[in-house]
């Protein structure tokens, strides 16, 4: 198993290294894992001039998984766009053909009162949203900014998506609702689109319908993407997998992640056509508390768990780090960002050991 490590920035660092200690926790326990370092971000900017360097494109070409921390800081706001931390980000993506992006929102029992909804609206959910993500109005041509013939400027941008591009964020989005149903026997996929009013979404509803004829056993029904929004404040443990694609995903999966009320609990994989995956957590690198070893590593380990299930189909092993998780939070570990006020909290690197003990 070889697996590319990317720390970048902030608190990335302090989290991978949590990560990394699991993934030497299993090492011992005779999984074949090899690990490679690189740089990306601002770190690799500071280092090569780069936001993602070559010798970290081909470290990241040549495993089978990448482990990224976080990238962006403040030092870094006023370099030119090409630059810029999260350019390193965004080209990896593209370079690798990372085009499935899964966010599960993940609410453990224990941290319901963390939720800003009632508990028993959140408490117990576990929904996958499945992004589509290198096509979309974030890609598509022409787009810019242009003066009028009344010398007024207008902004452009083109809502695009190619029938292969939905037909493969399909398949995948019904694969995982299967493999999820052998846990919850529900196997159901809602796509989440706009077909009332965007052409490109009325194509994107009629090729999920095709797609679905071949997966009986997934129940699928459609969703327009405001009703989306309302539903997932309202009721979110209705869904199973949500699939849809790069910009609406992108809102509804953020509103999600927040249903958990924890930024620093949610994982995320990014995945091509062969499953190989970029794994980090769904947050940023918190510049505001790098260094003080209070980041809660939990998001990039259950990353970890996710990179176990999605690139090397080890279920087990997944499911043993998320136990290994659910045990330490049961015992009362808390770093300070998943608390109550005035209760007991354990550092960064504290947490690390507690999911490694654990396991
Ligand atoms: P952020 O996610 O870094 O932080 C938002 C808030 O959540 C902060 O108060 C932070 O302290 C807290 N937080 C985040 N992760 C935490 C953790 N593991 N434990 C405890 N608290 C945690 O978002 P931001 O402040 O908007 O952005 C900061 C930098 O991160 C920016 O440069 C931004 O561009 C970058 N960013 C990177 C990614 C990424 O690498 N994927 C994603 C989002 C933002």
């Amino acid at each position: 198993m070889k697996i590319a490590v990317l720390p970048g920035d902030g608190i990335g660092p302090e989290i991978v290294a949590q990560a990394v200690k699991v993934l030497q926790a299993l090492r011992h326990d005779g999984l074949k894992i090899e690990l490679e370092y690189g740089h990306i971000g601002g770190a690799g900017y500071d280092a090569e001039g780069d936001p993602l360097p070559l010798a970290t494109l081909k470290i990241a070409q040549q495993a089978d998984a990448i482990l990224l921390g976080a990238v962006g800081g403040y030092q870094y706001d006023k370099l030119a766009r090409p630059l810029r931390p999260e350019q390193g980000l965004l080209r990896i993506r593209k370079e690798l053909g990372l085009f499935a992006n899964l966010r599960p929102a993940i609410l453990y029992p224990e941290l319901a009162s963390s939720s800003t909804l009632r508990p028993e609206v959140v408490s117990g959910l576990d929904i996958m949203i499945l992004r589509e993500l290198t096509g979309d109005i974030y890609f598509g041509q022409p787009r810019g900014v242009r003066i009028l013939a009344n010398g007024e400027r207008q902004g452009f941008d083109t809502m695009l998506y190619s029938e292969s591009e939905i037909r493969r964020i399909a398949h995948v989005g019904f694969k995982i609702a299967m493999q999820r149903a052998k846990k919850n026997g529900q196997g159901k996929v809602c796509s989440v689109d706009k077909a009332n009013v965007l052409d490109t979404s009325m194509l994107w509803r009629e090729v999920i319908s095709e797609v679905a004829l071949g997966y009986p056993e997934v129940m699928l029904s459609h969703m327009y993407v405001d009703n989306a929004a309302m539903q997932l404040v309202r009721a979110p443990k209705q869904f199973d997998v949500i699939v849809t694609g790069n910009i609406f995903g992108d809102i509804l999966s953020d509103e999600a992640s927040m249903l958990t009320g924890s930024i620093g609990m949610l994982p995320s994989a990014s995945l091509d056509a062969n499953n190989k995956g970029l794994y980090e957590p769904c947050h940023g690198s918190a510049p505001d508390i790098a260094g003080k070893n209070i980041a809660n590593p939990l998001a990039t380990i259950l990353s970890v768990a996710m990179m176990m299930r999605h690139t090397f189909a080890l279920e087990d092993v997944a499911q043993r780090i998320e136990n290994a998780v659910r045990r330490t939070l049961q015992s009362g570990a808390r770093t300070a960002d998943i608390a109550e006020t005035g209760s007991e909290k354990i550092g960064t690197m504290e947490m690390g050991d507690a999911v490694v003990s654990a396991l």
